[in-house]
């Protein structure tokens, strides 16, 4: 079965929260040194359901900061 990898460009995330708004399950907004950022609980996911899951919080970041690759 295919696994995905999340990554998130800490650089371009503005802490808007609609990654966490889309996506509840897998993403939340984390207080760090440089401000909220969204984050993936989970940043390897498993299965299909998953994938679209975190594929609409892709979609809907205004910054394009979320990348979900497949995992080797
Ligand atoms: S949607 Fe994008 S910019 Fe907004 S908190 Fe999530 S990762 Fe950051």
């Amino acid at each position: 079965m295919a696994k995905y990898k999340i990554t998130v460009d800490n650089n371009a995330c503005i802490g808007c929260g609609a990654c966490a708004s889309e996506c509840p399950d897998n993403w939340e907004l984390k207080e760090t040194d440089e401000g909220f950022k969204g984050r993936p609980k989970v940043a390897v996911l498993g299965n299909e359901e998953d994938y679209e899951k975190n594929k609409a919080a892709m979609d809907i970041c205004p910054v394009q900061a979320i990348k979900i690759a497949k995992a080797k």
